[in-house]
């Protein structure tokens, strides 16, 4: 069930600040507090969903579609498009994902190397 504590649940409802990188009703996009590289964007929807396949099932498939349209408007903006980048979604026990409601992480910004 989610968990309507979970961190990012707090970032959407403004109870906790982030740096905003994009953000209209439907989706949230905002700098990585740990990044794992020179660009580390989180992107999120704002529906309580805990992962992907959660999100991928949501009956709303115009939902879904516009928060993958949002990540690549975010990805050309900072210009990512053009030098690369990596997304990464992790969902269950051996993905070790630490907050349960479904993001992304976009990485780039500098040669990403091997899988991480
Ligand atoms: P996960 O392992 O769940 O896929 O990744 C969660 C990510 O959220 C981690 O990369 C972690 O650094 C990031 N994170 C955790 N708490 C916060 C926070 O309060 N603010 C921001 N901006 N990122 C956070």
């Amino acid at each position: 069930m989610y968990d309507n504590n979970n961190i990012f649940a707090k970032i959407i409802r403004k109870e906790i600040p982030c740096e905003s990188v994009y953000e209209d009703k439907k989706v949230l996009f905002f700098n990585d507090i740990n990044p794992l590289a020179k660009i580390h964007i989180l992107g999120i929807p704002k529906k309580p969903v805990i992962n992907y396949r959660e999100f991928i099932s949501l009956k709303d498939k115009d939902f879904v579609l516009y928060f993958f349209d949002k990540t690549l408007e975010v990805i050309k903006n900072i210009g990512l498009d053009k030098t690369g980048y990596r997304i990464i979604t992790n969902d269950g026990l051996d993905s070790n994902q630490e907050v349960p409601h479904f993001h992304i992480h976009i990485l780039g910004g500098d040669n990403l190397g091997g899988l991480k």
